[in-house]
C-alpha cells in the first residue's frame, strides 16, 4: 500500500498542474453578448480549458456584435449599409461576405419571406433601439413608401469581398440570422479548446456538441403563451435548436401587441404564429427559417419549410395550437396538455416517398 503514496501524489500533482479533474463534471458560465445572456455548459475534465475557451469566445461575440450590429457604432454592417445608402460599393471581411451570402440564399429559398434587407422597416417599427418601443404603429403611408422601394438580398452583389447594392433603400439587419450562425461558431471555438461536449445557449436559442455524460443533452423549449416549457427534446451532437418568438421583443400600444417579426409583403408585424422552432445542424439556416416560418403562418409553413429543406420543425399559434413534422412530432415531449396538434400531412408524404425510394 506504501508504495503507491508516491505514484498517487504524481497522479494528483499532475492533475493539478493540467488543470484536470480526475472526472468529468458540469461547468457552466455566462456572457453578456448579442445584449443577451449566453449561457455555457460544458461536461468536461479541463476546468481550466474551459475557462481560456470561454474567455476567447467572449472575445469573439464581442467583436461579432460589434461588426454585424445592424444600427449602432461604427462596425462593418453600419459602414455597408451607409455605403449602401450612398450608392457606393464597399469592401468589407471575408466573414461578413460568407455571412450575407448565406443571408441572400436562404432569403431565396424562403420566398424573401426571412428578408434582412428590410432594416429600414424594423427601424421605422422601433426596433432599432436597447429600449421596447412604444407609442401607436407608425404611419401607413411611411410604411407604403418603404415597400415601394422593395428592398431585396437580391438587389446585392458581390465581387470577392466586395458588396454593392442596385437599391439604395436597402438596409441590412442580420438580427433573425447571426445569432444562428455565431452559435455554431461558438462550438466549433470550444472544439478548438477541447471541449467537445458542450451547450451554448442565447436565450433559449442554443447549439450543442457531444453530449452530457452517457446521456444526450436535454433542452427545454420555452411555452410562448403560457408559464415554463411546452416541450423537452434531446439534442445530438453538432444539432442547434432556435425558435422565434412573438413574445421575445414587441411594441405596445392599447393593449395590442406589435411584434419584432415582420411580413416584408405587408410591412407589418406578424399576428398568427406565436413560435416557431427549428432543429438543424445549421444554426443560421435554423435562425433564418425559424423566422421565415412565423412568417409564413400555419397555412404556409409546410411549404416554406421543404424549400428551406428544413424537416424538425415545430409552430405555435396564436391559440396555443401546435403544427410539426413528422421528424419532430418524433424527438419532442410535450411538458404540458396541448389541447390541439397538428403534424403536416405534405411533410410526411415527402418522408414516406423518401423512405420508399
Ligand atoms: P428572430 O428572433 O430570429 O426571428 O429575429 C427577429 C429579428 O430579425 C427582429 O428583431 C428584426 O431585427 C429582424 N427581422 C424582423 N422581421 C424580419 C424578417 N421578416 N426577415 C429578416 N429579419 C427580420
Ligand atoms: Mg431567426
Amino acid at each position: 500500500m506504501r508504495g503507491n503514496y508516491p505514484k498517487l501524489l504524481f497522479l494528483i500533482v499532475l492533475m493539478t498542474l493540467s488543470g484536470c479533474d480526475r472526472n468529468p463534471s458540469d461547468h457552466q458560465q455566462t456572457l453578456l453578448v448579442f445584449g443577451t445572456l449566453l449561457d455555457i455548459k460544458a461536461y468536461t475534465d479541463n476546468p481550466t480549458e474551459f475557462d481560456s475557451a470561454v474567455r476567447s469566445l467572449d472575445l469573439t461575440f464581442q467583436e461579432m456584435h460589434r461588426e454585424w450590429h445592424a444600427w449602432k457604432g461604427d462596425g462593418e454592417l453600419v459602414r455597408l449599409n451607409r455605403a449602401i445608402a450612398d450608392g457606393r460599393p464597399l469592401e468589407v471581411s471575408p466573414d461578413l461576405a460568407g455571412l450575407l451570402r448565406q443571408a441572400k440564399h436562404y432569403s431565396d429559398k424562403s420566398d424573401q419571406l426571412f428578408n434582412p434587407a428590410i432594416g429600414q422597416l424594423i427601424g421605422l417599427w422601433g426596433f432599432h433601439s436597447d429600449e421596447p418601443p412604444g407609442g401607436p404603429p407608425p404611419d401607413p403611408t411611411i410604411i407604403k413608401s418603404l415597400l415601394e422601394g422593395a428592398p431585396s438580398m437580391d438587389d446585392l452583389h458581390f465581387k470577392g469581398d466586395w458588396v454593392s447594392s442596385v437599391n439604395a433603400t436597402v438596409s441590412i439587419d442580420l438580427g433573425a440570422f447571426a445569432k444562428g450562425y455565431a452559435l455554431n461558431l461558438a462550438i466549433e471555438q470550444l472544439k478548438r479548446f477541447g471541449i467537445g461536449h458542450a451547450i451554448v445557449n442565447a436565450g433559449g436559442d442554443l447549439c450543442a456538441s457531444g453530449q452530457h455524460g452517457d446521456r444526450p443533452w436535454k433542452i427545454g423549449i420555452r411555452h410562448p403563451l403560457g408559464e415554463g416549457v411546452i416541450a423537452s427534446v434531446e439534442v445530438s451532437d453538432g444539432e442547434c435548436v432556435l425558435t422565434s418568438g412573438n413574445y421575445e421583443r414587441y411594441r405596445e400600444y392599447q393593449g395590442i401587441r406589435y411584434a419584432h417579426i415582420l411580413d416584408p409583403r405587408s410591412g407589418y408585424p406578424v399576428e398568427h404564429v406565436a413560435s416557431a422552432t427549428v432543429i438543424s445542424q445549421e444554426g443560421g439556416l435554423a435562425d433564418a427559417a425559424a423566422t421565415a416560418l412565423s412568417v409564413a403562418g400555419p397555412k404556409r409553413w409546410q411549404d416554406i419549410a421543404v424549400q428551406l429543406g428544413v424537416s424538425e420543425v415545430m409552430l405555435v399559434d396564436e391559440n396555443g395550437d401546435v403544427y410539426l413534422t413528422p421528424k419532430m412530432q418524433s424527438r419532442i415531449k410535450f411538458q404540458q396538455k396541448i389541447d390541439k396538434v397538428v403534424v403536416s400531412p405534405q411533410l410526411k408524404t415527402q418522408n414516406q416517398a423518401l423512405k420508399a425510394r
